[in-house]
């Protein structure tokens, strides 16, 4: 998922930015309140996880001016205000979930999973062909069996899925991929396209991805014979 970080904690926010990148995100990390509107508009998030003690404002005002801006995103609030009416407060603006500081870092990745199984963006499973994706799970099936994906495999191949039929840019790959700072090269997406289609012949799958130069990607079901 492509994750915007709002924490002015360096040291915390620098180390989740780098956790939520191994597990497979890719995490923008802000210090401040400020660009937080910017950011959302310029990039496609999947997710916003925002503190509230931030230096240029309280995280709750930042939170009640996304959702009158309508930015429907799922937030999940962390903090060190752990009151019975700080959380309430949280959640009534319009936070989806709420965790205090200090947390365990495998809590976050589970209530993660837990949004992205709720967003109404992914419902359930895509298929395509033999395959099957669930994005809560992360896991990818071919007739019943579980493919071997990296976590950037799974996400390429879940946004080659999730567009199925159409073109995808390698611009967008990029940017569900990584994060600002990432120093990936154009040839990296190529790298994960090559590896997971192996991975489908191999699974003897049927379904391939079309390079159209210049373009990008696009899913295809191919001929077994
Ligand atoms: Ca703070």
């Amino acid at each position: 998922m492509r994750i915007l970080l709002i924490e002015d904690d360096h040291l915390l926010g620098e180390g989740l930015a780098r956790a939520l990148g191994q597990s497979g995100h890719a995490c923008d990390h802000l210090t401040h309140g400020r660009g937080a509107m910017a950011a959302l508009a310029a990039t496609p998030y999947d997710l916003v996880i925002l503190d509230l003690g931030l230096p240029d404002g309280d995280g709750i005002d930042l939170l009640a001016q996304m959702r009158r801006q309508s930015v429907t995103l799922p937030v999940i609030i962390l903090s060190a205000r752990d009151g019975l009416q700080d959380r309430i407060r949280g959640l009534d603006v319009g936070g989806d979930d709420y965790l205090a500081k200090p947390f365990a870092l495998g809590e976050l990745e589970a209530r993660i999973r837990a949004l992205a199984r709720r967003k109404p963006a992914s419902p359930g499973l895509y298929t395509f062909g033999s395959l099957e994706l669930d994005p809560g799970a992360r896991s990818v099936s071919c007739n019943g069996e579980e493919l071997d994906l990296t976590a950037r495999e799974l996400a390429v191949l879940e946004l080659l899925i999730r567009h199925a039929g159409k073109v995808v840019s390698k611009q967008r790959f990029f940017e569900a991929l990584y994060d600002w700072h990432a120093k990936a090269n154009p040839s990296a997406i190529e790298v994960h396209v090559s590896r997971l289609r192996r991975k489908l012949e191999h699974a003897d799958a049927g379904v391939g991805i079309r390079m159209l130069r210049g373009l990008g990607y696009r899913l295809e079901l191919v001929d077994r014979e």
